[in-house]
């Protein structure tokens, strides 16, 4: 898809171009181990820009909605997409030295045709939970907190000391 390409980023961010569309969850290869469904797609938002500082960069901006595992009941949960993030335009050089740097701002190497796919792949892998759950109150791995009912560990230890 010719429209999810950007040949010259840096065109792109010093002309403040708006690049929109969709891309289908099926395409996205490298979330797949994260998703429990593939039905549906993403929206995103790509904006070039210029800082006060005069460096080019790029705003992406992705919202969706994702079905994910829940890690304590393993049962599948809605989690909504919203992400809003800004890096800036740099050599491959720079983003090698901004690797060590904490403090450095988000950056993204200047290449030709930039795959928007790959960049907004990137964007949800990094805003993806390391371990998502449902709320408290709708996950069926553990009980509300007001039913009185014993943690299973606090139950085991319990029993154990009654051996003893
Ligand atoms: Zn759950």
């Amino acid at each position: 898809m010719s429209e999810q390409v950007v040949p010259d980023p840096l065109e792109f961010a010093r002309g403040h171009k708006c690049l929109e569309g969709d891309i289908e969850l099926i395409r996205l290869k490298r979330l797949q181990e994260s998703l429990t469904s593939f039905d549906g797609a993403v929206h995103f938002k790509l904006t070039g820009f210029v800082n006060e500082g005069a460096a080019p960069g790029l705003r992406c901006e992705v919202g969706g909605s994702l079905k994910l595992l829940c890690q304590r009941c393993l049962e599948p949960m809605d989690y909504p997409l919203q992400i809003d993030s800004s890096m800036l335009l740099v050599s491959e050089a720079q983003a090698l030295l901004d690797e060590d740097d904490p403090d450095a701002p988000d950056c993204i190497p200047i290449q030709r045709d930039m795959q928007v796919v790959a960049l907004v792949e990137d964007e949800i892998l990094l805003a993806l939970p390391m371990a998502p759950h449902h709320a408290d109150d709708v996950c069926k791995g553990r009980p509300a907190a007001d039913t009185g009912k014993l943690h299973p560990f606090a139950a085991l230890a319990r029993l154990k000391t009654n051996k003893e």
